[in-house]
């Protein structure tokens, strides 16, 4: 049987510190096992981080999440209870040049408070309250080496990581592939199979209040508009939280826009997004000043198909998780990192009690 030649669940390695490597992270933690998560960006949070500027902080990624599952939806009741998130968008639009429809959506939505990226934050510090963990931020992992002693991490300095038992890869398939390609057939044609959209988000700041669009209320939050270019647009000073803030739009373009565009320049890109947003009103409105406004692009925004597996694992210790394992959703991908561990985490007991049987 292949179990019994699995290593012991005792140091595990993980890249990415968006919602699906922490919360794999804090599923292994909470069962003794030492982690050490890394992350080629300055903080955590991957496609569920938030732009701080002076004037206002705007969710650049996801901009509201459900909560289906019934696991994830004790940890948002948690997160419910302690502040961290908020129920939103309460008032939402469909809108496109010819007008403004109420959206009615009886499926209830929440956002971080007073931003997105505070729950990956909580999860970080979460798991480090544990013994035996740390977070090792702006290190992209660029190789992975085995040896008797386990797995070995290498970054973009060269700098050697491990050994560790196992590493769970958490990246988009398109990152993960060249680290696991030399090592494991299986996981890279996963990765292969798993194609990837791009997406630009674009943001706005303002220098007053818009005016309300005909057809819609003044306290509209969020809209899904009809438009060649743009897809969705947020206001962020109407998520919990950030009341104080200025008129703060997020903008987020349509996949197969993004894509034609993936080249262009990011103020180029801003322009575009504004300038389908400003059709969403009569022609002689006078609209706010944008203050400050650009976009990111994002090239590995969602998978193109959704799946139905949670994670991928190997008996040499390397595992496989994330959004693209079911659909882009916070919610899957949180499912995604916490059930990968648990697997991980049973596995090793079965092997545990399998050893201790045949050494009676
Ligand atoms: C524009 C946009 C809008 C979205 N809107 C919504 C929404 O409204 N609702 C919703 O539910 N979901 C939404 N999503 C999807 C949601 O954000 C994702 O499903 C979820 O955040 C994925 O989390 P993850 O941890 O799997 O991946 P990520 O957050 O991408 O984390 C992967 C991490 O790996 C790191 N990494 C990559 N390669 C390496 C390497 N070699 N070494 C070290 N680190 C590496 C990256 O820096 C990143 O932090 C949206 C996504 C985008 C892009």
């Amino acid at each position: 049987m292949t179990t019994v030649t699995s290593p012991s669940l005792s140091n595990v390695a993980i890249i990415g510190a968006g919602i699906t490597g922490l919360a794999c992270a804090n599923r292994l933690v909470e069962h003794g096992v030492a982690v050490t998560v890394f992350d080629k960006a300055r903080g955590p949070g991957g496609r569920m981080s938030t732009k701080r500027l002076d004037q206002a902080q705007l969710d650049l990624g996801a901009q509201a999440f459900t909560a289906r599952d019934p696991a994830f939806r004790d940890a948002v009741a948690d997160w419910l209870a302690s502040g961290l998130v908020a129920r939103w968008p309460i008032v939402s639009y469909q809108a496109s040049p010819n007008g403004w429809q109420l959206h009615h959506d009886s499926r209830p939505r929440y956002t971080g408070a007073p931003r997105m990226s505070a729950i990956t934050r909580h999860l970080a510090a979460r798991f480090q309250a544990h013994p035996q963990t740390a977070l090792q931020l702006a290190t992209l992992i660029e190789a992975l080496h085995r040896s008797p002693k386990g797995w070995q991490l290498q970054d973009a300095q060269g700098r050697g990581y491990g050994p560790f038992d196992h590493v769970v890869l958490t990246t988009p398939p398109p990152q993960a592939l060249p680290l696991v390609a030399p090592w494991e057939t299986t996981l890279a044609e996963a990765c292969q199979a798993r194609e990837q959209r791009s997406c630009w988000a674009a943001w706005a700041v303002l220098d007053g209040p818009l005016p309300t669009p005909p057809g819609s209320q003044s306290d509209w939050q969020m809209a899904r508009i009809e438009h060649p270019a743009l897809r969705l647009v947020s206001r962020n000073q109407t998520k919990p939280g950030r009341e104080h803030q200025p008129e703060s739009l997020s903008l987020m373009a349509h996949l197969d826009w993004s894509e034609t565009h993936l080249e262009d320049d990011p103020q180029a890109v801003a322009e575009s997004l504004w300038a389908a947003f400003t059709t969403l009103f009569p022609a002689d409105t006078p609209l706010p000043l944008r203050v400050t406004s650009s976009a990111h692009r994002w090239r590995y925004a969602q998978p193109s198909t959704a799946d139905d597996q949670l994670y991928l694992y190997s008996d040499s210790g390397l595992a496989m998780c994330g959004d693209s394992f079911t659909a882009s959703r916070v919610e899957s991908a949180w499912v995604s990192g916490t059930q990968s561990a648990q697997a991980l985490i049973d596995r090793s007991v079965h092997n545990r009690a399998s050893s201790s049987h045949s050494n009676k």
